[in-house]
């Protein structure tokens, strides 16, 4: 179980709150606004309201015997700036920042923050490449290239086996797991026949899961 912080719960610092607590961490949540703070008392392990451009309010806080400090304040550049210096001199080392602008991006990259994210960015990138291929119903890039996907066997790759799926690619791509209706089968054989609504997952280098992708399509 990590021990995670978020600075703002505005859509963003809520919804990355909520999600670690599900996922069974315990979350610290922050915010000026006692209204928004007070909405998750309830869902959050602790919610503090302060105000975190004031360094001495951060530093009651702990903040550095936290694994991550999570700071979700993307309107109020200032005070987004502000808390990232704070954090800083507080010797606070793993800080990721939402960003909402090209500037505070320049900024915040020379303060030296361990991830700035710009979800709207992320997100729509990641709309596109869906888009672009349906039948990936989800993916994570590992870097360098390399990626794991799920994808979706539809009834024209009914009957068909694991070993055709992957025939006359360049590239290796590792068949992860097939999930069917009610059972997994981890790291099926070649001889393995897939059906009309399994879910396939698969690890490769990106050009060699287009190519399949284009088999599935
Ligand atoms: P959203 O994630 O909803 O798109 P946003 O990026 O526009 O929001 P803001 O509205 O700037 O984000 O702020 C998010 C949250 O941060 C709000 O709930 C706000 O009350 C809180 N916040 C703003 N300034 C401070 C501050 N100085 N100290 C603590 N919390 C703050």
């Amino acid at each position: 179980m990590g021990q995670f912080a978020v600075i703002g719960l505005g859509r963003f610092g809520a919804a990355a709150s909520t999600e670690l607590i599900k996922l069974g961490h315990s979350v610290l949540g922050v915010d000026l606004d006692s209204k928004t703070a007070n909405k998750y008392a309830d869902t959050l392990t602790h919610v503090v309201i302060a105000d975190v451009t004031d360094r001495h309010a951060l530093e009651e806080l702990d903040l550095g015997s936290y694994d991550m400090v999570l700071v979700a304040i993307g309107a109020e550049l200032q005070a987004c700036l502000l808390c990232v210096v704070h954090l800083k001199s507080l010797g606070v080392n793993n800080i990721w920042v939402k960003a909402i602008s090209h500037a505070q991006h320049l900024i915040l990259g020379k303060l030296g923050v361990t991830r700035i994210i710009h979800p709207e960015q992320e997100m729509g990138i990641r709309v596109a490449q869906l888009l672009s291929y349906p039948m990936v119903t989800d993916y994570i890039s590992l870097g360098n290239g390399e990626f794991v996907v799920e994808i979706d066997i539809s009834e024209k790759m009914d009957n068909t086996r694991v070993k055709t799926l992957l025939e006359g690619l360049e590239q290796d791509i590792h068949v992860l797991l097939v999930k069917s209706k009610a059972t997994v089968t981890v790291g099926p054989e070649g001889d393995f026949v897939l059906s009309s609504n399994d879910i396939i997952v698969l690890l490769g280098q990106l050009a060699a899961l287009r190519a399949v992708a284009r088999k599935l399509a």
